[in-house]
This record gives structure tokens, C-alpha cells and sequence, in this order.
């Protein structure tokens, strides 16, 4: 690992301002890629600034029909919530899933969001719960958001503060784990809005990370049920395909994951 300079940030403006102060800085938030990226030495910032201890990206609530899960908080803090365990189970259940207690008491979701590893769970959560993104200079809506395997629309100075989540109707998430790592190898969030509204949101599969089964909200929308996918495939010129698993393998997994899921949200 390459020698870095730590530090704190007491708010955004502070944070902004230390970033733009180093030479080639990174913001950091549980660590639990970034570090690990250092110490392969696959990324060498002259400067960490440290989010988690920013009011405002602390805490999570419920208001009406919207869960808003501040930038900093861990996946155990989001497995645990009462707020979201009340308004939106299948999102505490999937932040429970992820990784393994360690990761889960310093990883944070705003971490999660802004590295958009294709296999992570939260883009599949904020995708198909049709979630917004709010930064220290915009909000922009999850379909907006995540662009690609590792990109987002963020700019280089630009936090994701909080994340708020409109209550569903119903939701379902249902992941295929590397039994390794626990990264998602196919994870299907399936979700029917309060709005009537259908979305399918697929992790951990594509080659471009995070996307949406059209077809398949198509006859949710018609039939909430898992028969309704069960006969739904999706394309394996699209999927990742490596060590874990071939693209066809992948392709399969979306629609039996996608069944699941389903039959999950009830
Ligand atoms: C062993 C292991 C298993 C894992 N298993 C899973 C799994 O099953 N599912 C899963 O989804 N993930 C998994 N992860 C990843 C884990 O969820 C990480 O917490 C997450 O990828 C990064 O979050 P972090 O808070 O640690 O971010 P950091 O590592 O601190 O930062 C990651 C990136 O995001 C940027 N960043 C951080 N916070 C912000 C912010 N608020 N605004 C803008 N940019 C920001 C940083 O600059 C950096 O580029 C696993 C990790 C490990 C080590």
C-alpha cells in the first residue's frame, strides 16, 4: 500500500474543500473495496477524506411512503432498521445478505452505490424500487444514476448524501450467491410500485451491471405471479461470463432468480 493522508470531514463543504485540496484524492466510506483496491495497489490516492462521520449522511427514515437511507449507513444498519423493515422488508433483507459481518458493519450504502460493482446488490435494490439519488448538488433517479460496470453519472467531487426509496406495494429480491466471495452471481429484484407500476431489476449478471427485464414487467404487470417469468429468458450475449459461470449459465439464473423473487414478494 502506498502512503496516503487521512481525513475527516466534519461536513459536505468540508469534505469538498479537503478534496479539492489534494493532489489526487478519493472519498472513502466503510473501505471495504477502496482499501482493498490500495492494497493490491490498483489505486494510490495521494488523500482518503473520510465521509462517515458527516451528519448529514447519517440515519434512516420513514416520512409517509418514503424510506430515505442516508449516504453512511452501514448494511447492517439497513438490515436493521425499523423503517425499513417496515415499509420495504425485501430491502433489509437483501442488506442482510450481503457479504459477511465484517463487510456488513463497515460497508455503507452510499459506498456500495458509487463503486456499482456489477455484482453488488444495491443497484438491483435502488433500480427496481425505482429509488432517487440525492448528491450534494442534484437528485437523480436510479435508472439515471447507474451507467455501466463501475460508472456512475458522479462526477469526481460530487457525495451522494442519501437515497431515498418510495414504499412498495409488494417487493421480492432473490440472489444467487458466489459461495465464496457472496457477491451476487445473479441477483433479481422484482417489485410492483404502489402506482401499479412493475419493475424486474437484474444484478450480478450483466456485462453493463444493473438492468431491466422489460418482458418480464410486462407480464407482471398483467399476472403477479412466478408463471408469469418462468417461461422469460433474457439474451447471454449480454452476461458476464468468467470462472463462476458462462453467459448461458447467467441467462438461466435471471429467470429462475426472477421466479423467485417473485414468489418472495407474495
Ligand atoms: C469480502 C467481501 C464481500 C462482499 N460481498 C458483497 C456482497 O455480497 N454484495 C455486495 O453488494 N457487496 C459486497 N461487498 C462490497 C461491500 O458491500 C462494500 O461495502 C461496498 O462495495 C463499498 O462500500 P464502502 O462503504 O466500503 O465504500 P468504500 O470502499 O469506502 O468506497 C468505494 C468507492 O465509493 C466512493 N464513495 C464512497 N462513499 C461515497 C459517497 N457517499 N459519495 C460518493 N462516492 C463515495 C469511494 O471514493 C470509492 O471510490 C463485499 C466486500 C467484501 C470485502
Amino acid at each position: 500500500m502506498y502512503a496516503t493522508t487521512y481525513h475527516k470531514a466534519s461536513s459536505l463543504d468540508d469534505a469538498v474543500a479537503k478534496l479539492g485540496g489534494a493532489e489526487d484524492g478519493k472519498f472513502l466510506s466503510g473501505g471495504q473495496t477502496l482499501l482493498a483496491t490500495m492494497k493490491q495497489r490498483l489505486a494510490a490516492p495521494t488523500d482518503l477524506v473520510d465521509l462517515t462521520k458527516i451528519p448529514e449522511l447519517k440515519g434512516i427514515t420513514l416520512d409517509g411512503d418514503t424510506v430515505t437511507v442516508g449516504a453512511a449507513s452501514t448494511h447492517y444498519e439497513v438490515h436493521s432498521s425499523d423503517a425499513v423493515k417496515s415499509a420495504i422488508p425485501a430491502l433489509a433483507a437483501l442488506a442482510g445478505l450481503i457479504g459477511d459481518p465484517a463487510v456488513r458493519n463497515m460497508g455503507t450504502m452510499g459506498g456500495s452505490v458509487a463503486n456499482n460493482d456489477p455484482a453488488a446488490d444495491y443497484p438491483a435494490a435502488l433500480v427496481g424500487l425505482n429509488a432517487t439519488v440525492h448528491t450534494n448538488k442534484r437528485a437523480l433517479s436510479a435508472d439515471d444514476f447507474f451507467t455501466g460496470m463501475f460508472e456512475t453519472a458522479l462526477e469526481e467531487d460530487e457525495v451522494i448524501v442519501k437515497i431515498s426509496f418510495p414504499a412498495p406495494e409488494k417487493a421480492g429480491y432473490e440472489k444467487f450467491r458466489n459461495p465464496a466471495s457472496r457477491y451476487a452471481m445473479c441477483g433479481v429484484m422484482a417489485v410492483k410500485l404502489k402506482d401499479g407500476s412493475v419493475r424486474v431489476a437484474v444484478t450480478g449478471a450483466g456485462s453493463d451491471g444493473v438492468f431491466r427485464v422489460p418482458e418480464m414487467e410486462q407480464a407482471l404487470a398483467a399476472n403477479w405471479s412466478p408463471d408469469a417469468v418462468a417461461s422469460i429468458t433474457v439474451s447471454p450475449d449480454d452476461m458476464i461470463g468468467d470462472l463462476h459461470g458462462s453467459p448461458e449459465y447467467r441467462a438461466h439464473l435471471v429467470t429462475v432468480m426472477a421466479k423467485r423473487a417473485v414468489a418472495a414478494a407474495g
